[in-house]
């Protein structure tokens, strides 16, 4: 079983990948767990010039097919050095970020009668021509982006040049959020909603939901 956890920056997909780690293991579970882009690698050179904004400060002024492959290439470098051969022995699969994540933030970039046409190309692309795995369920946590900020402001200390180019546009992560719902429907994503009557839910009651999703087979 290969389980994708996605959700904007901020949403608390490392901390809830840490949570159900940490479940998965006191029940005696194998799994791996992998975190994209690999930023200890030399394969995310090309994600690190595009974040930094060495291409143009505005996300929306990289071209969306060449951003695409700096991301769709790191994976392919990642899985192939990585996790090809557990995941072929039926290991499971925990990933925070993947292929979909570019259903997200590369989506919010084209306008919206060009949508379908790039998810096609970007299955077929990453999981038809290059290969790499097709996730079995991927949980999508939706955190408002007001509170998705909040979050990322505490984490950086108030130093908001730390943000890189997608985190630091609000207008463009609130299509991000968009083109998100758009694919999650597409795809059959799980969404998890992180908060609930305007209050954010608590880590502990969202890992439960994760946990109940991540179970059922
Ligand atoms: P991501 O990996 O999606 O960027 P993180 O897991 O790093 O997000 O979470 C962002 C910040 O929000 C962290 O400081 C984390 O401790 C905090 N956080 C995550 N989930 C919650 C929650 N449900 N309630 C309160 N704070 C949270």
């Amino acid at each position: 079983m290969f389980t994708v956890i996605e959700g904007l920056d901020g949403s608390g997909k490392s901390t809830q990948v840490q949570l159900l780690e940490t479940e998965l293991s006191e029940q005696g579970k194998t799994f791996l767990h992998i975190k994209l882009p690999d930023y200890e690698s030399p394969s995310s050179a090309l994600v690190n010039m595009y974040l930094a904004g060495e291409f143009g400060t505005n996300a929306s002024d990289v071209n969306v097919y060449a951003a695409s492959a700096f991301y769709a290439v790191d994976r392919f470098a990642n899985y192939l050095t990585k996790w090809k051969q557990a995941y072929e022995s039926g290991t499971d699969i925990i990933a925070d970020r993947y292929t979909t994540s570019n259903a997200i933030y590369q989506l919010a970039k084209l306008p919206r009668e060009q949508w379908d046409a790039y998810l096609s190309w970007l299955s077929d692309f990453e999981y038809g021509k290059m290969g790499i795995p097709q996730p079995d369920k991927v949980i999508y946590l939706d955190m408002p982006i007001d509170i998705s900020q909040k979050l990322m402001s505490k984490r950086y200390a108030g130093d908001e040049s730390k943000k890189d180019v997608h985190e630091k546009n609000i207008l463009f992560l609130e299509q991000c959020r968009e083109a998100a719902m758009y694919t999650a429907s597409k795809w059959n994503w799980h969404i998890v909603s992180c908060v609930r009557q305007g209050a954010l839910r608590s880590r502990e009651e969202i890992h439960e939901e994760i946990m109940r999703i991540y179970q059922a087979r």
